[in-house]
């Protein structure tokens, strides 16, 4: 049948055929009214060998593989496969939201087709989609716990049910498939569970709807940049309005815990749940990114600050309240119980860069670098099969905090799909050039904005020596600006471009923006600062004051009792005055440069003295400690470990 071109512009249908699958990114932006920044696509990034090269092949080689064998073992994907069979054989396994690890294990293997190609593992994903849409219904609708006797809940049970949540994942997975191989089968089965919403649910006389759990704000908005179907974002619209919060009679405590259900410009803070709010904010800044809404665009810059000022742990976590997996008040976090799931820190990672990507302002990719390195990279061991949910930064050997599985194993997934398409979150284009956000061995293969192809090749020691040299290589000669990150920790950074140090201030936390005919095989030399320092928490963090926790290029650090042997790691603290020493790397953590600095232990052990007395209790016997980076604590085995420590003469 030929649809009249009228048509086929309302249905998105003719949008959807103009931009080619190869070229969008991870978020697909180019046409985004309020962008500043594109980001480029996944295959336009290649790591070679470094840090994140390493963290990468053992996420594609090792986890994502052990991760798939345990979701059969565990029954998610017979969650599916029964809903084909007459017997309706085995029973369904698992907590109602299993789905969306399935979809999220699928978008990180579609992810990684781009960085390594791999034919069995499209077929498994070819597998998979078939699968999964055998178990879809006629209607559209999708989900595995909603079926047979549990079918008449539908759409009951909003608050907690999750059915928007795990639709978010499987447009996700579908839009990362359909960008890695160009095969719409999967995405269009998402379409397919979208379009029965949009026929049955919205303002009343339709049915009302609630994202219980956010994260499909945040897949309509990249659905409607894939599509071109301005519906998509409308849905989106409609699910941050609020409207429904009668019919659906929602409680006050609702409305805090979910961050969904009252009209999302009447946000003034973080709270409730730590992932639904920095989800429902992505979604937020989503929104922005595509109708530049103004109450939509305070709200998420307010709620930012509210983050960045407030309630972010120094390692990226996010989370203070192991009670509800919630954010807690203002200043209030706190070490040993900190709840940090690594999908927190993601979804702050998330946040800060759509807001990049708004703005081009430093302080967005600083804090992606915060969570990248500390509180998301500790969420999987170097191994690549034991995963943290919670990341607190200080927890006893007896608090087991890497495992295999989780009941709820939204973190394992989560971490793979951040890491196999991760190259696409250090670069980005715009207008006027290109961006570098982050720095390890690595080659952009991609093009400037004007159509020029261009090849970028970094060559450093980063993340553990500060020299850094890039190539530039566009195609041919051209005047464009190269925006080079200088992280808010390199306090004092020097910048050659071709052997000529560049005048001018070089700031920290801020893009050193250098325009000029860039010509093939141009050099730029930086050498960051990776001086290491005692960091300070405002004193507003009851729990830090007094404390001080040692920093490393990005790199937060931590005293495990593994390198300390005789030492209470809870019961040391550090000397104001000494010098931090910088130690050779070691076998493990591989390759991690680890520090040392002298410290005071208690003599005799705390645990022998009384609760109180009337005179302070210092230590007194000098020590030397050896700090690990916080993200390989317990990666060595079960262990006590702290970031912060008492810091004596330290100026308090
Ligand atoms: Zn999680």
């Amino acid at each position: 049948m030929r649809m009249p071109i009228l048509a086929l512009f309302a249905s998105g249908m003719l949008c959807f055929a103009q931009p080619s699958w190869r070229e969008e990114g991870l978020l697909h932006l180019q046409k985004s009214p309020q962008a500043r920044l594109h980001p480029v696509p996944v295959r336009a990034v290649q790591f070679q060998t470094g840090f994140w090269k390493t963290r990468q092949d053992v996420t594609i080689e090792r986890s994502m593989p052990t991760l798939l064998e345990l979701l059969e073992q565990n029954g998610i994907v017979d969650n599916f496969r029964r809903l084909a069979r007459p017997d309706r054989q085995p029973p369904r396994r698992g907590p109602l939201y299993t789905d969306s690890d399935l979809y999220k294990w699928m978008e990180a293997a579609a992810w990684s087709l781009q960085v390594k190609p791999d034919p069995k593992l499209e077929a498994t994903l070819d597998q998979l989609t078939d699968t999964i849409l055998a178990a879809q219904e006629p209607s559209g609708y999708l989900n595995t716990w909603f079926v047979e006797e549990r079918a008449p809940l539908r759409w009951q049970q909003q608050v907690s049910g999750h059915e928007l949540y795990c639709l978010g994942h499987l447009l996700q997975a579908g839009i990362a498939y359909y960008r890695s191989t160009g095969k719409r089968k999967l995405l269009d089965g998402g379409i397919r569970f979208v379009e029965y919403l949009l026929r049955d649910f919205g303002p009343a006389p339709k049915r009302p709807l609630l994202t219980g759990h956010p994260e499909l704000e945040l897949a309509l908005a990249e659905l409607h940049r894939t599509t071109g179907d301005r519906r998509y974002l409308d849905l989106a619209a409609y699910l941050f309005s609020g409207i429904e919060r009668e019919r659906l009679k929602l409680r006050e405590r609702d409305l805090v815990y979910l961050f969904s259900g009252k009209p999302f410009p009447e946000r003034t803070r973080f709270e409730g749940h730590a992932v639904r709010a920095l989800y429902a904010a992505t979604g937020a800044a989503d929104y922005v990114l595509e109708t530049g809404d103004g109450a939509f665009r305070d709200t998420i810059l307010r709620l930012w600050e509210d983050l960045a000022l407030r309630k972010l742990y120094v390692t990226g976590g996010v989370g203070s309240r192991a009670a509800g997996e919630t954010f807690g008040d203002p200043y209030e976090l706190p070490n040993l119980q900190a709840y940090t799931e690594s999908c927190a820190a993601i979804a702050g990672m998330l946040f800060n860069q759509r807001l990049l990507h708004l703005t081009g302002e430093a302080k967005y990719a600083d804090l992606m670098e915060r969570a990248l390195y500390n509180g998301i990279c500790s969420g999987m061991s170097s191994s690549g099969d034991l995963y943290c949910y919670r990341n607190p930064l200080a927890a006893p050997a007896s608090d087991r905090i890497r495992n295999p599985w989780y009941t709820t194993t939204c973190c394992p997934p989560n971490l793979q799909r951040t890491f196999a398409a991760l190259g696409a979150y250090f670069f980005s284009t715009s207008q006027d050039g290109v961006w570098v956000h982050f720095y390890d061995n690595a080659t952009l293969d991609w093009k400037l904005e004007s159509g020029t192809p261009l090849r970028l090749s970094i060559k450093t020691s980063m993340p553990w020596q500060g020299e850094t040299e890039i190539t530039v290589a566009p195609q041919k000669e051209e005047e464009f600006t190269l925006h080079l990150r200088i992280p808010s920790w390199s306090l004092s950074t020097s910048v050659e471009i071709n052997g000529r140090r560049v005048g001018g201030p070089v700031r920290p936390n801020e893009y050193l923006a250098w325009k000029r005919l860039w010509r093939p095989g141009d050099r730029v030399r930086l050498v960051f600062d990776l001086t290491p320092r005692r960091v300070f928490a405002n004193p507003r963090v009851a729990e830090d004051y007094g404390k001080a926790a040692l920093q490393r290029g990005p790199f937060i650090y931590c005293l495990e009792s593994t390198d300390n042997p005789g030492i209470s790691v809870f019961e040391a603290a550090l000397a104001g005055g000494s010098a931090i020493r910088s130690l050779p790397p070691a076998a493990a953590p591989a390759g991690a440069v680890r520090l040392q600095a002298g410290g005071l232990a208690y003599s005799p052990p705390l645990g022998q003295r009384p609760l109180y007395g009337f005179q302070p209790v210092t230590p007194l016997k000098p020590v030397t400690l050896t700090f690990i980076p916080y993200y390989a604590f317990h990666d060595r085995g079960p262990a006590d470990y702290t970031v912060w420590l008492p810091c004596l003469n330290c100026g308090w």
